[in-house]
């Protein structure tokens, strides 16, 4: 007898990480119900599955409670980019907190898998360089980011009390940021800033002095890291991210280099609670689920560049 497809709940599936995860899950056969409020998603993301028979779009806020018989809970939703996730500060806490009640609760009712989208900010403000699973983390409680950073830290909190107490299969994924096709133009994140600005000829915005690093990640090996890891028997927390560090002058000035325009840089006031240093330890994850990134950050970025030139011809079409 063939065994039946698994049925995967992907919340926040319309989102850029979601739908690319979505793809992922339907081209290998199985069923994926979307549940998202397209607070920062867009139907555009995963129109090409609606109409499939294996596939359900379900408009609904994940600090609603929901009922669905699932397998496996992909729980993404959440806004991801500091302008989204500050907009309303409130909400973003109560996306993080009763967001991932209401699912671990569904996941109990029903005996599904959980894996919960955690961040690297959990790390905050990191004193220890690179970060691992191990290092407890230096986040500002009361700061602009902690809506986000504060709301994750109690999310994986949550998970592990719902593994101790009813003996869940959680998965937690610290994931370090990630960048590719589906980004928003306008999302206020590093990336899509220089790409439109130096597509647009115009300045480079540099927030501070631009020496603060991060580790990009193009999405294509985030969604293996996600998949290996949902299918492994580790729980986590697991980091997924590319160790390949950069300052954001460095970013700035690739971006630069593959510019047709010629741009300038313009150095802005830094941020509140910026992080100045971002890297993960991928031991664990190479140790127990084989997999690093594959994907070098130019080459990411020339196809994440592509799709950009692309979306703002399509958007001045309109
Ligand atoms: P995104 O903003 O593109 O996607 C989030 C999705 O969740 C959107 O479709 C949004 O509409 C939906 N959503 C938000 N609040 C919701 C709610 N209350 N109910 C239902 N749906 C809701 O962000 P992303 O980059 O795709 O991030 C996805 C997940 O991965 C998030 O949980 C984020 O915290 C995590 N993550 C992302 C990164 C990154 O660099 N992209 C890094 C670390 C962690
Ligand atoms: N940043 C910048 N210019 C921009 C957008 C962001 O210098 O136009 C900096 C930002 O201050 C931060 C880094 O780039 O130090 C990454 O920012 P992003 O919002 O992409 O991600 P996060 O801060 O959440 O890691």
């Amino acid at each position: 007898m063939p065994s039946s497809p698994v049925k995967n709940l992907v919340t926040g599936g319309a989102g850029f990480v979601g739908s690319h995860l979505i793809d992922r899950l339907m081209k290998s056969g199985e069923k994926v119900i979307c549940l998202d409020n397209f607070f920062t998603g867009s139907k555009e993301n995963i129109e090409h599955w609606i109409g499939h028979p294996s596939f359900e779009l379900i408009d609904h806020d994940v600090i609603e409670p929901i009922k669905l018989d699932v397998d496996r809970i992909w729980h993404l939703a959440c806004p991801a980019s500091p302008i989204h996730y500050q907009f309303n500060p409130i909400k973003t806490a109560k996306t993080s907190f009763l967001g991932t009640y209401n699912m671990l609760g569904l996941a109990r009712k029903v005996g599904a898998r959980i894996l919960l989208a955690s961040t690297s900010e959990v790390y905050g403000n990191p004193e220890i360089h690179p970060q691992p699973e191990k290092y407890n983390g230096n986040v500002n409680p009361v700061g602009i980011r902690s809506c986000y950073d504060e709301g994750k830290r109690v999310a994986e909190s949550l998970c592990y009390d719902y593994m101790r107490m009813h003996g869940l299969e959680i998965r937690i994924a610290r994931i370090f940021n990630t960048y590719g096709p589906r980004m928003l133009l306008n999302d206020g994140r590093l990336i899509s800033n220089l790409l439109v600005q130096s597509i647009h000829g115009n300045d480079l915005t540099i927030y501070g002095n631009g020496k603060q690093t991060r580790s990009f990640c193009f999405v294509d090996d985030l969604i293996d890291g996600l998949t290996l890891f949902m299918n492994s028997l580790n729980v986590g927390p697991m980091n997924l991210g590319n160790p390949e560090e950069l300052s954001i002058l460095q970013i700035t000035n690739l971006i630069r280099n593959i510019s047709i325009e010629k741009v300038n840089l313009k150095f802005l006031k830094a941020l509140d609670d910026d992080p100045l240093r971002r890297k993960p330890d991928i031991y664990l994850a190479k140790k127990e689920l084989n997999w690093e990134p594959k994907i070098m950050f130019k080459e990411g970025l020339a196809i994440t560049r592509e799709y950009f030139e692309k979306k703002l011809i399509f958007e001045k079409s309109k």
